[in-house]
């Protein structure tokens, strides 16, 4: 598994023609060799690829990486520094997307004055936006636990109950399944604060008549799941009622549109343009989606700026959104993977519309 992998870093070092590419993003590190901890460096040249660490994390990484030799380090760039002139490189790539600006020059400063740095990007970006078929499963099982987390707390979703504590119950639901740790803070945004696409929960009591978007998802084996429920309490505004029936069309041709080929960027314009025929265009601000893996977002994007092209196996997002200041919000959100001939849903809670109580 982690030669194909390696492969495709090989290709990467004749194409820009390096000696070797300095990883210490950790979902790369991850994707690459194994290692699950969150500090690290894999160095990855033609023959091999050595991985270094701290000794918090060397037993750690014996037991878990699959590289040539684990390493222990003082600090990284002392370790990394060595590594590459033990190895009399001169021209080593790294990820110009998360290597800090310091370390890169503390990197400079260290490494032979004739060490050529080379920032990658574009080369290494899609490095794991497509995927093989069991991590497939693996965020598959992990979107199973946002369904069976949702349906065991969605009898709480009602007048009286804070945003936090819905919050709070969905996290406990998630992790007494298996979650590792939830992939980002939950966003339960109910009533006029609905209008705030990344509306944290808060103290907010839930009321009468009011609709409430529910942003979630949780770690499994390292892997993400990210949905979004709208569900509405008694009788919202009807304005927010058109929106969300706006919302879920557009959600539907997207998903129905996407297929290996497309462009993403006109897969974002389907769904975009549906909610604007409908009046609504000035109230979806957000791109209509992002690839998910080892991180919650990945390569690829779905937005009007998007230059990338669905794969089969990439795993993305779509969620389009209506937020109307004063009024309150919507938000529908499946993860999908693109299949040979369109795409299928991995989340499975319903999006059709549900009122709840009242
Ligand atoms: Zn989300
Ligand atoms: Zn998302």
């Amino acid at each position: 598994m982690m030669a194909e992998r390696l492969e495709k870093i090989r290709r990467v070092l004749d194409q820009r023609e390096l000696d070797a590419v300095l990883f210490t993003h950790a979902a790369n590190i991850r994707y690459l060799c194994g290692f699950s901890g969150s500090e690290g460096a894999l160095i990855v040249d033609r023959q091999g690829s050595f991985f270094l660490t701290d000794s918090r994390y060397t037993t750690q990484a014996r037991r878990e990486v699959e590289a040539d030799h684990v390493v222990e380090y003082r600090t990284m760039v002392e370790g990394a520094v060595a590594g590459l002139r033990e190895r009399g490189f001169r021209k080593v790539g790294f990820e110009a997307d998360h290597l800090v600006f310091s370390r890169l020059e503390k990197l400079r400063c260290q490494s032979a004055p004739d060490l050529e740095w080379v920032p990658l990007g574009s080369e290494i970006r899609p490095l794991r936006g497509v995927k093989s078929s069991r991590e497939v499963e693996i965020i598959r099982a992990a979107a199973l636990l946002n369904a069976e987390a949702f349906e065991e707390i969605q009898a709480m979703i009602r007048p009286g109950i804070s945003e936090r504590r819905l919050a709070l119950e969905l996290e406990f639901a998630l992790k007494r399944r298996g979650g590792e740790e939830k992939a980002f803070d939950f966003i339960v945004a109910s009533g006029e604060r609905g209008a705030m696409p990344h509306g944290l929960a808060s103290e907010k009591i839930l009321g009468a008549d009011e609709m409430i978007t529910i942003d979630f998802g949780i770690r499994r084996h390292g892997y993400h799941s990210d949905e979004t429920v709208t569900v509405g309490l008694g009788r919202p505004p009807e304005r927010l009622m058109q929106a969300y029936d706006v919302v879920l069309t557009a959600h539907d041709l997207a998903v129905k549109c996407l297929e290996p080929g497309k462009s993403l960027k006109e897969v974002d314009a389907v769904a975009r343009e549906h909610i604007r025929s409908h009046g609504f265009g000035e109230f979806f601000g957000h791109g209509l989606g992002h690839g998910v893996g080892l991180e919650v977002h990945e390569f690829p994007v779905l937005s009007p700026r998007s230059e990338d092209v669905a794969v089969e196996g990439m795993v993305v997002t779509i969620e389009p959104g209506i937020y109307i200041f004063g009024l309150g919000g919507i938000r529908i959100e499946d993860m999908v993977v693109v299949t040979a001939d369109g795409c299928e849903l991995l989340t499975t809670i319903p999006k059709s519309y549900r009122s709840f109580a009242g």
